[in-house]
């Protein structure tokens, strides 16, 4: 194993290691001026201060032998070893060998909003070891973790974060210390505690959360510690692409005409859209048009705000909205989102609290499936955009429900006992329950 001798913010005074494994990847490379720099903890680029991104080397894979290797593989994301920054073996290394969640085909959802039969699809990532999506890009954090010697996992977290990092660190037998905003839902909290590890709140917005731990990356008391989302964000964000490949191998290899999903970073989003791209390169799917449309809650609505004015970049909010898990009012790859909104002929909007609600208990109705409120902000956008005229309801949609709804319980509070009644039939009749 390499060792890891510092961690920067910036990669200008790091030691990168030559030697790690992390399987087809063989580089980082900025976003922006295409710089590259070895594998290391790094996040921005020494040239420009653009993202870094992970570079691969997929050139020995034919494409039959990967689709073979990948529908052979283990029933989690680690069937997409081959095309994420991990070593091969990743899958027999402690972990919560998250992902190959279902894909739901949501016939009554589709028949509320008006969609034809067959067409709308929810990918419901509740079904993920700490019922959110978070555990995809923790996994790949956690293997770069490893790789580089850092032996705390650390986050800055709207909440579904801390949970994800307190369990794969507990799992894996690594310390952890995860920072949120103090006033999360409750759900959250207790989720994130429970796996042991050191949690702590800060009296703050996400934003100030974040702001405080890339101050810890670059003080010695952050040493040795991997921030998943800091200096370990490019590891982390490419198992966003794991959601792309799912869908596209369960929808038998095809790419969706349509996907909806949610805004916090936006690193969910760009990654979506690189896993497709992917996909396409390799020849595991047609190459077609595909949309890609963002969604955010009216009170946190940044990139919406500035897909609607034209605008290329993002001016931050101050967020104010019961979907707290997107809730980030200075998104890191808002910009980006905006471009691939744009390029595919998508659209990022926003719904209100309300809208959120109503789409929460929507889904739970017509498909049996409980979201979390970015859930709500997701399937509610779907409907603003049907309505609008903007998605077509003829094509082929993938909505993302990316949370549980038992961990945002206050957002349908009110929902409840139909009645009460005395052990008896009289009782149920007068009720009027036959
Ligand atoms: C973190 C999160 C997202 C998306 O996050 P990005 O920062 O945009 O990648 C979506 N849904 C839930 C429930 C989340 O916790
Ligand atoms: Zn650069």
């Amino acid at each position: 194993m390499a060792v890891q001798t510092a961690a920067s913010s910036t990669g200008s005074s790091v030691s990168t290691v030559s030697t790690v494994d992390l399987g087809p990847a063989t580089a980082l490379s900025c976003r922006e001026c295409g710089h590259r720099v070895p594998l290391g903890p790094v996040f921005a680029c020494e040239e420009c201060f653009g993202p870094l991104e992970v570079a691969y080397d997929f050139s020995a894979y034919d494409t039959e032998g990967l689709r073979k290797r990948i529908e052979e593989g283990p029933t989690s994301l680690w069937r997409y070893a081959p095309l994420l920054p991990v070593p091969a073996d990743v899958a027999d290394k402690p972990n919560l060998n998250p992902g190959w969640t279902r894909l739901v085909q949501a016939d009554h959802l589709a028949r509320e909003l008006g969609v034809d039969a067959g067409k709308l699809f929810v990918k419901d990532d509740s079904g993920n070891p700490t019922h959110s999506f978070k555990d995809r890009v923790v996994a790949q954090a956690l293997e770069a973790a490893r790789a580089f010697g850092f032996t705390t996992l650390s986050c800055s977290s709207t909440g579904n974060l801390a949970g994800a990092v307190g369990a794969a660190a507990a799992r894996a037998g690594f310390r952890s210390c995860v920072f949120i905003p103090h006033d999360l839902e409750q759900g959250k909290v207790v989720m994130a505690a429970v796996y042991g590890g050191r949690l702590v709140g800060i009296e703050g917005t996400y934003d100030d959360v974040n702001r405080f731990c890339s101050e810890l990356i670059g003080d010695p008391a952050g040493e040795g510690w991997g921030f998943v989302n800091v200096n370990l964000r490019p590891y982390y964000a490419e198992g966003s692409k794991t959601l792309a490949y799912e869908i596209c191998e369960q929808l038998g290899w095809r790419l969706p005409d349509q996907i909806v999903v949610p805004i916090a970073s936006g690193s969910q989003l760009t990654k979506i859209d690189k896993g497709l791209r992917e996909l396409i390169e390799l020849g595991l799917v047609e190459d077609k048009p595909y949309k890609i449309f963002g969604a955010q809650a009216e009170g946190c609505s940044p990139v919406s705000a500035a897909f609607k004015a034209g605008h290329d970049v993002v001016r931050p909010q101050k967020p104010d909205t019961i979907a707290k898990s997107l809730a980030i009012g200075n998104p890191a790859d808002g910009p980006y989102v905006l471009d691939i909104a744009r390029r595919t002929g998508g659209a990022v909007e926003d719904v209100t609290d309300e809208q959120i609600v109503d789409a929460i208990k929507l889904l739970a109705r017509t498909e049996g499936i409980f979201a979390e409120t970015a859930g709500g902000v997701t399937v509610g956008v779907t409907r603003k955009l049907i309505e609008n005229g903007v998605l077509d309801p003829a094509k082929t949609t993938v909505v993302l429900n990316t949370g549980d709804g038992l961990k945002t319980l206050d957002a349908v509070a009110g929902t409840g006992l139909t009645a009460t009644i005395r052990p008896n039939l009289d009782s149920f009749r007068e009720a009027g329950l036959q």
